[in-house]
């Protein structure tokens, strides 16, 4: 690191030279390791946010920097026109850890929620509608800005394509209402990410697949913020033992490298021939071997049941606060995906909490919102209430 550059030249080149479309914090990140962020002054803090709920091994965790720096060092790159044995593993991985047959890879959220879209239409041979829900979040292009149900995204960038419909989330009936022969798919988020992790009624999905089934139309579920082991399963659907058609995934699965993943079932895979679809980028060898990693470590490395029980006692600790204090209206959440709802706006709590050395994050208005390393400990996760409760004041 050069000495003579600080922070306010990072913060100032950036405002400068890139797209104003970023309302940042003040920080320049230099430095992770564990659950602990450094920025360019050598402030230190705890990070209960993961980037948005992406590090999910926390920062400078061996296996995967490990497993990074051996890939980077053999082959970066070779195009989907070829084979190669971190692509073909982590596919293998994915199917046999999951309900799917069949993944494509590509590069983010929004890209797997794009070719989950094109594959609900392609397989469903002229039904077209896609079936999404008000408050949902899928992603920025302008088919999964289309079916992310927030009207106020969509100004400015109109008209939105046709044939996507929305409904009230949670709302068994309204789903059943609009479903029908021209129905491609219901898009499903099992927990509401950036509307305020809202948890929908138990047997909320079931019910969906359901009418899924009985109008012909595929169930896709997307988990790009509640899965790789966010809510304490591998994927949150789980809970409810429903078996999807399509399951997107992306933040969490390579732990802080770019990748999105459509999981699918035998049936749905094969209605994309060659030519239908594709990436550049998707299934690169460096991404694919950070998220075997991630994999392993979720499975192998007891990941997954440490979220599970470290996610519980987050869970507990804000229903404390929200018993002490007035202006909590409501904590939610599931492992280590959790929110709690104020009566105020939530803006100012996080930025005093990051005075304090604490990294949540504001949505939906009045919520704050942690997403956690999964490997978070029960200590930091004390220290992490601690922090809050001081930025309540
Ligand atoms: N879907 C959900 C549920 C998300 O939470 C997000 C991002 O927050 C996306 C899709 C878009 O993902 P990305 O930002 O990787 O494109």
């Amino acid at each position: 690191m050069d000495p003579d550059v600080t922070a306010r030249d990072t913060i100032e080149a950036t405002d400068r030279y890139t797209v104003p479309n970023y309302a940042r914090f003040p920080v320049a990140f230099v430095r992770g390791d564990g659950r602990r962020l450094w920025d360019e002054d050598g402030r230190v803090y705890l990070d209960m946010l993961s980037g948005l709920g992406v590090s999910s091994l926390g920062h400078g965790h061996p296996m995967l920097v490990a497993a990074v720096r051996e890939q980077a060092g053999v082959l970066l790159h070779t195009s989907n026109l070829y084979y190669h044995r971190p692509g073909a593993m982590l596919a293998k991985q994915l199917v046999e850890r999951t309900f799917a047959d069949r993944v494509f890879f590509c590069n983010s959220g929004t890209e797997a929620n794009e070719a989950a879209i094109k594959m609900a239409r392609r397989s469903g041979q002229g039904r077209y509608e896609i079936v999404s829900a008000f408050k949902s979040f899928h992603g920025r292009t302008i088919g999964a800005l289309a079916a992310t149900g927030q009207p106020e995204l969509h100004e400015g960038f109109g008209p939105m394509p046709d044939g996507f419909v929305h409904v009230p989330y949670d709302d068994v009936q309204a789903v059943e209402r609009v479903i029908g022969p021209r129905t491609a798919a219901v898009l499903v988020e099992p927990i509401l990410g950036e509307s305020g992790v809202v948890v929908p009624s138990e047997g909320y999905l079931k019910a969906v697949r359901a009418l899924c089934d009985r109008a012909g139309a595929l169930m896709i579920v997307d988990e790009v913020q509640t899965g790789t082991g966010r809510c304490g399963r591998f994927l949150a659907h789980e809970y409810e033992e429903v078996r999807p058609d399509i399951c997107t995934l992306a933040k969490g699965l390579a732990g802080g490298l770019p990748i999105g993943a459509v999981l699918a079932t035998e049936r749905v895979a094969q209605s994309m021939v060659p030519g239908t679809h594709g990436s550049t980028f998707g299934a690169n060898p460096v991404v694919c071997s950070a998220a075997l990693a991630v994999v392993d470590a979720l499975f192998e490395g007891g990941v997954l049941e440490h979220c599970r029980t470290v996610g519980d006692h987050l869970g507990r600790r804000l229903a404390d606060i929200a018993a002490q204090r007035d202006d909590v209206v409501e904590c939610r959440g599931r492992g280590l995906m959790r929110a709690v709802e104020l009566s105020r706006p939530a803006k100012p709590v996080v930025e005093r909490a990051l005075e304090l050395g604490l990294i949540v994050n504001a949505t939906a208005g009045t919520v704050v919102r942690m997403l956690p390393p999964l490997t978070i400990t029960r200590e930091e996760i004390d220290e992490g209430i601690e922090l809050l409760e001081r930025a309540l004041g």
